[in-house]
């Protein structure tokens, strides 16, 4: 709570009132705002009273047993309004003669009240504060085009045209620094989304087959004639195919079949299924996810005993080894059988074929427990 005090010889025109009586008697300056005791009537400035009344609570200057606060006398109130006081900044230069009531006012706006210059912390008049700083030496400036901070008067020493440039140059250079490390980052990430949108494709290599129902399941059927053509001979399956790790199991060419054991499973598969690669196995064979960290849908298979009939084919499913699920079919050499077993989450296939006769027509040569894989259809979480 600063106060301005007027002080007696502010007073201009006093035209014959005494300012004696109209004096604060705890500043002694002019009362200003004043508000009285209730008892004595006493008018303080109420700066003054509401500062003593911290130090000493309802306490009146004069003694009066406890301070009430009412207005201040009018005809006190009447006789300050009748005053003209010079401006508290009449020393700095300000003419003006105001009238008591406008005197707060004009004093909050006076040109001529001084105000610190950020730069060089000299107190400058108002009026003048907006020229001063103009061209303080001392004023900070900020470039706009390499944000160096610096004082006006350093110009020709720390903010040259050359520091300039060449600041902005550095940063343009770490700014470069940082969109390569980003660009590196982002191609990181590309890198990634490529080899995960590789192996989904790989998956999706056969579109006609997916169905994609819901939007993060995607079914696949894997018909084996995209693998590489194979005309006079048997092969293994790769190691790793459709995202799958392929376990002792084997693929035939159509061409190769039709020559070499007309009367199997194998071409009673390529009847019913129509491909030009068919898949098989012997006694024992797996097909697992080839993430550790994924699982699958084994939805449903074509299988066809290639030579026995009552083959039994014994299909287990497993997850971290665990057993989820297991399903035993008795299979013939004249028909492919549809099973159709929707095991979710599991990570691994295996087959078991073990039993079966051996059909008289036959040649007695193939007295193996071979199982024909003309289709199987998974699901995969995206
Ligand atoms: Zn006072
Ligand atoms: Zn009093
Ligand atoms: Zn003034
Ligand atoms: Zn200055
Ligand atoms: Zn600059």
């Amino acid at each position: 709570m600063e106060q301005k005090g007027i002080s007696a010889d502010r007073v201009c025109d006093a035209s014959g009132i005494s300012v004696g009586h109209l004096e604060c008697s705890i500043c002694h300056d002019l009362l200003r705002k004043p508000i009285a005791c209730q008892s004595c009537e006493t008018p303080f400035c109420s700066v003054c009273i509401y500062r003593w009344l911290i130090a000493n609570p309802n306490n009146c200057p004069n003694q009066c047993e406890t301070f009430v606060e009412r207005k201040c006398p009018p005809f006190i109130a009447k006789l300050l309004s009748q005053l003209h006081i010079a401006c508290y900044y009449q020393s700095k230069g300000c003419p003006q003669i105001i009238s008591y009531e406008a005197l707060d006012k004009h004093e909050s706006e006076c040109d001529y009240q001084p105000q610190q210059c950020p730069g060089c912390r000299l107190q400058i008049l108002k009026k003048d504060f907006h020229n001063h700083t103009k061209n303080c030496a001392s004023v900070g400036l900020t470039c706009q085009d390499c944000c160096l901070v610096y004082k006006r008067v350093d110009t020709a020493t720390k903010h040259t045209d050359n520091i300039c440039l060449s600041k902005q140059l550095r940063q343009l250079r770490g700014e470069s620094k940082q969109n390569k490390q980003e660009l590196h980052k982002l191609t990181n990430l590309w890198d990634k989304m490529c080899k995960l949108s590789e192996s989904y494709n790989v998956f999706n290599a056969d579109k006609k087959t997916i169905v994609v129902s819901d939007p993060e399941f995607a079914k696949v059927t894997i018909k084996f004639d995209d693998l590489p053509s194979v005309s006079a001979e048997c092969k293994n399956i790769p190691s790793i195919y459709r995202g799958l790790a392929w376990n002792k199991i084997s693929y035939m060419d159509k061409s190769y079949a039709v020559k070499t054991c007309p009367k199997s499973g194998y071409v009673t598969s390529f009847d019913s299924c129509g491909s030009v690669h068919i898949a098989y196995l012997k006694d024992e064979a797996s097909i697992s996810i080839e993430s550790t960290t994924e699982t699958f849908t084994l939805i449903s298979l074509d299988a066809c005993a290639a030579w026995k009939n009552d083959l039994e084919l014994t299909i287990t499913g497993r997850r971290n080894l665990a057993l989820i699920d297991t399903h035993t079919v008795t299979l013939f050499v004249n028909r492919p059988h549809h099973i159709l077993l929707e095991w979710d989450n599991i990570d691994k296939i295996i087959f078991k074929s073990s039993g079966g006769t051996t059909d008289p027509d036959s040649p007695t040569s193939a007295n193996d427990t071979q199982v024909v894989i003309n289709q199987l259809t998974i699901g995969l979480d995206l």
